[in-house]
């Protein structure tokens, strides 16, 4: 199959007093597995239920209670591993990372610090046709997701919600390869699209189930490749991470009021202290949450409560097989099949509800028609009415039809949008409603010569008009499309308009 070649976008300038500034940035990717029970307990792990209805013994940390791990989260973590073309790793464990947090019963969250389940990857980050970023995967791991403090809710006191605690999250950790808020924003989108083509997180992230950390430097130009080709971070300025964003536009702006933050310190002489911030959108800054610590800040060990899990090659590669066809492959599929813009192949591959539409419809009419039908008609119409596509009113088999029709030359364009429009409300088979309506075009030339011969008749002056400019014999062709409520061949009209002025 053939490669999509693609050039790296140029890094993001930022512009300070005295210099021009580099954006380096890696992220940590905190995605929930959709799973029906947590990583270690039984607990449901349904959103919106009662507080502290999804709780089990082992969640609430009761003494004496042992995890036992969810083989079906393993999976997931794996089928991400292997969407992200990494390396699964057959032997790995978990560790605790230990600190007090209210809504943290065990004291401790299980992770996995020192031997992941998944090693090194990589995902391509589409910017614009023929521009995308390699984003390298340094690891993913998968932990456990922390309960809910609520301080909102009374003046005197606070509650806790331990019904996440315990649900497994995969955190997807990149090497510093995004250069502009952009960018970050574009990587998170493509790691959502893989996971939601693989089923293993539905990347709400209203409710929580994907966040994102993000760790911004700044550097002057051409420090960059040093590192590139040292792979020394000292090359790179000193990182703050902003912590757990939940959308697309405060993961950019952070970034952006990040940097301008350290760069105005750096220009004046002063040092950037490596530390986690936190983002307020409210205010446009960042504050420093906690000065930022290090691993032995958290006496991570091996939990002894957990055997290392070991799994082996074969049912990796069973996962394997039963991956989905992922977004990069559809996408150059459909361009090669189908004849579609890049563009095109990738809009109609941003989900897979939308990509399976469009192939139901491909399947049956012309590819590149059925390209522009479903992107400017049908997602146009869809949205208007905020309905996703799986909603549709118009079905794939409807929508063939209508193009079948223009593709046969049986109707213009111009009557396909009134018959979409028509089928989209009240349904219908396209070709009955075509015949029923009498909204065939008219093909028979001496029907359009008569009807040439009427407005010529009638407009005299136009003719003499014409006859000195023929520019305006479109004029004549207007008369007698709209004499013929649209249904003429405007090819055919156009002739014979320009033959019976003698043009
Ligand atoms: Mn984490």
């Amino acid at each position: 199959m053939l490669d999509l070649s693609f050039e790296s976008p140029k890094p993001k300038i930022i512009s300070g007093a005295k210099f021009d500034w580099e954006l380096v940035i890696g992220m940590e990717v905190h995605a929930q597995v959709a799973s029906a029970s947590k990583l270690f307990s039984g607990a449901s792990t349904e959103f919106g239920n009662e507080p502290n209805s999804n709780v089990s013994f082992v969640d609430a940390a009761m003494p004496g209670m042992l995890p036992v791990i969810n083989e079906f989260c393993v999976e997931q973590a794996v089928k991400t591993g292997l969407g992200l073309k990494a390396k699964i790793n057959l032997w790995s464990a978990f560790d605790r990372k230990n600190y007090f947090y209210p809504d943290l019963p065990q004291g401790y969250q299980i992770s996995q610090l020192y031997h992941p389940i998944v090693g090194e990857g990589e995902v391509i980050v589409d910017l614009e046709p023929g521009i995308a970023r390699k984003v390298r995967i340094e690891r993913i791991h998968m932990e456990q997701d922390a309960g809910k403090s609520i301080h909102d809710m009374d003046p005197n006191m606070s509650f806790v919600d331990l019904n996440r605690t315990g649900v497994c999250l995969m955190e997807i950790v990149s090497r510093p390869d995004i250069r502009g808020p952009e960018e970050a924003a574009a990587y998170v989108v493509k790691l959502r699209q893989i996971m939601r083509y693989l089923g293993t997180c539905d990347g709400n992230m209203q409710n929580g189930n994907l966040r994102a950390d993000v760790n911004v430097s700044v550097c002057l130009p051409g420090q960059y490749e040093k590192y590139q080709q040292t792979d020394d971070f000292r090359h790179l300025g000193v990182r703050c991470e902003i912590k757990n964003m939940n959308s697309m536009r405060f993961i950019q702006q952070a970034i952006d009021v990040e940097a301008r933050r350290q760069i105005a310190i750096l220009e004046t002489g002063g040092k950037v202290e490596q530390e986690t911030r936190l983002y307020d959108p409210d205010k446009s800054e960042t504050r420093s949450m906690r000065s930022k610590e290090e691993a032995h800040d958290y006496r991570y060990f091996p939990d002894p409560d957990l055997l290392p899990l070991e799994i082996d090659q074969n049912w990796v590669d069973t996962v394997r097989s039963s991956l989905p066809e992922l977004p990069d492959e559809k996408k150059l599929r459909f361009i090669n099949d189908y004849k579609l813009t890049e563009y095109d192949a990738g809009v109609l591959t941003a989900d897979i509800e939308s990509a399976d539409f469009f192939e139901s419809v491909a399947k049956l009419c012309e590819g590149k028609l059925a390209a522009n039908w479903v992107i400017n008609e049908l997602f146009g119409r869809l949205k208007k009415d905020d309905l996703p596509i799986n909603e549709s009113p118009v079905s794939p088999n409807q929508l063939a039809g209508i193009i079948t029709l223009i593709q046969n030359e049986e109707i213009s364009g111009k009557i396909a949008k009134e018959l979409f429009e028509i089928v989209y409300v009240d349904g219908g088979n396209p070709n009955e409603i075509v015949d029923k309506r009498g909204m065939k075009q008219v093909t028979d030339t001496s029907t359009i010569e008569k009807s040439v011969e009427i407005v010529i008749n009638d407009n005299p002056d136009q003719v003499a008009k014409a006859k000195l400019n023929p520019k305006l014999a479109g004029w004549f062709v207007g008369q007698v499309m709209k004499a013929t409520g649209g249904k003429a061949n405007p090819k055919s009209v156009n002739e014979i308009v320009f033959k019976k002025l003698n043009l």
